[in-house]
């Protein structure tokens, strides 16, 4: 079976780069997906859960995930 990732929200297929984020706590705890920002101080759900996390916890290790998705074009001679 081929799983695909459940988009949080309809993506334009013209754009070029986009990217998800998702933290694991060492602790095992996930944030929501989020769709990454790439700009600084912009918030979203995963870092935002990061700090809420954190600041219950005072977990500090975690991993991050990032998928991402760019933009080709297949060609064959
Ligand atoms: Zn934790």
């Amino acid at each position: 079976m081929i799983a695909d990732i459940a988009l949080t929200e309809p993506i334009d297929p013209d754009e070029r780069v986009i990217r998800f984020i998702q933290v694991t706590c060492r602790c095992g705890e996930k944030s929501p997906v989020a769709r990454d920002p790439m700009q600084d101080k912009v918030p979203n759900d995963a870092d935002d859960w990061h700090a809420a996390h954190f600041d219950a916890t005072g977990h500090r290790d975690y991993h991050r995930w990032t998928l991402e998705r760019g933009a080709g074009r297949m060609y064959r001679f």
